[in-house]
């Protein structure tokens, strides 16, 4: 038995610069360190991130959340067994009470389940990625290269514009990532200035464009002078809770219904590569969503991530109606390791593809990379192949396989 004798949490910043938890727990001879990252586009049925309010930080402290790791959390993990990582995740579950962790907070809860995870592959003397499940292969990246939506101060509704390359290993696919990414650069550089080479939370660029097919045509752009071709396709976050307003989607300067939002989509793969549409209708439209993917299966997933929010729940209603063919994994929409870990195995066992996920306010903590690899899910979703936070988890995996080809 390994009991954990100590659990202790901070605040820190995250690459938003918004306050975040980083915890520690401990056991006689080993520790395990995590942090939680935290969404900004975030889903109603998530479970509840913890903020002080107040006047400090603007009211997003984490120092609540903190004290409640620190003293209840700490008090009845302690002497438990780290390796029973189900049974410590339903015992701050019960501890919090409610059905969403609002009362502990999701962002403390998370942070004590990542690093017992952590905590216990250090015990065993195991890579993270072994402790969760061992090795299976590598996911297919997809990259935002474009953002838009509450990611970027540009007036593109739809969220994110990503690349999806496909090559033989992880490390080809990166590479080409990387320069299709500094050839975009030049793209828009060229085409609109200086100024529209910023990058939005994500990493990407956020040009002054307000239609996704004028970033379609920059990337493909880019994509086309490398010479790339079929070796990139694209993906699209629509995130369209938040531009869906008393009924109608409001997008391209259109105030569109659901049938037209649904032609709009299916235009779109007709004309470009596209073959991968997250959140095409609001968060509790499984019936459109599930229309869209009977249209367009085979050709293109369709994802599920303020649809699902990571819920074995919401996962069962979805799989009943055939909405999505993906989930989008976020651990922190489920607020525990062993919640998230039912809906990825709900998802793979009812055949979905699972896209393991960033947020948009992130820290360099690549625990996903390893989750990713150890729950054997086929992609994975970390922004631009830019920014610390975003290139941690790639670079996690870039790694890895380099270590497991020698
Ligand atoms: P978020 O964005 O982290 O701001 O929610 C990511 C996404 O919607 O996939
Ligand atoms: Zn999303």
């Amino acid at each position: 038995m390994s009991s954990i004798n100590l659990i202790r949490s901070f605040q820190i910043l995250d690459s938003r610069g918004n306050p975040t938890i980083m915890t520690l727990v401990r056991t006689d001879n080993n520790v395990g360190v995590a942090s939680v990252p935290s969404g900004a586009s975030t889903g109603s049925h998530e479970a509840f991130e913890l903020r002080d309010k107040g006047r400090n930080f603007h009211g997003l402290g984490v120092n609540k959340a903190v004290k409640n790791v620190n003293t209840v959390i700490n008090n009845k993990l302690k002497g438990m067994n780290v390796f029973e990582q189900e049974k410590i995740d339903y015992a701050m579950k019960e501890l919090d009470g409610t059905k969403n962790k609002k009362r502990l907070g999701a962002n403390a809860i998370l942070s004590v389940s990542m690093a017992c995870a952590r905590c216990a592959a250090n015990e065993k003397g195991v890579q993270l990625f072994e402790y969760l499940g061992g090795f299976h292969g590598f996911p297919t990246p997809l990259l935002n290269v474009i953002n838009g939506g509450k990611h970027a101060g540009n007036s593109i509704a739809i969220q994110e514009c990503m690349i999806i390359p496909d090559a033989k290993s992880f490390n080809d696919e990166i590479r080409i990532a990387s320069e299709v990414y500094h050839e975009l650069k030049g793209v828009i550089l060229k085409k609109y200035g200086k100024t529209a080479v910023n990058v939005g939370d994500e990493g990407g660029f956020a040009p002054p464009v307000n239609d996704v097919e004028e970033a379609f045509r920059l990337v493909l752009k880019a994509v086309d002078n490398l010479g790339y071709g079929k070796k990139v396709s694209l993906g699209i976050d629509a995130a369209s809770t938040e531009f869906y307003k008393k009924g109608k989607y409001d997008i391209n300067g259109k105030k569109l219904g659901k049938a037209e939002l649904l032609d709009y989509y299916k235009s779109l793969v007709k004309k470009y590569p596209l073959i991968s549409i997250e959140d095409p209708f609001y968060e509790d439209d499984f019936k459109t969503t599930a229309l869209l993917n009977k249209e367009l299966r085979g050709k293109v997933q369709v994802v599920g991530d303020d649809l699902l929010v990571t819920s074995a729940e919401r996962l069962h209603k979805s799989i009943g109606l055939k909405a999505c063919s993906a989930l989008l994994l976020k651990i922190n929409q489920a607020g525990t390791i062993t919640e998230a870990n039912k809906a990825c195995r709900t998802a793979q066992k009812a055949g979905m593809n699972v896209v393991v996920s960033h947020r948009s306010g992130e820290t360099c903590d690549d625990f996903i990379s390893d989750l990713c690899l150890g729950w054997h899910c086929n992609q994975i979703k970390a922004g631009a192949p830019c920014r610390g936070e975003r290139v941690s988890k790639y670079n996690r995996l870039l790694i890895l396989e380099q270590m497991m080809k020698k």
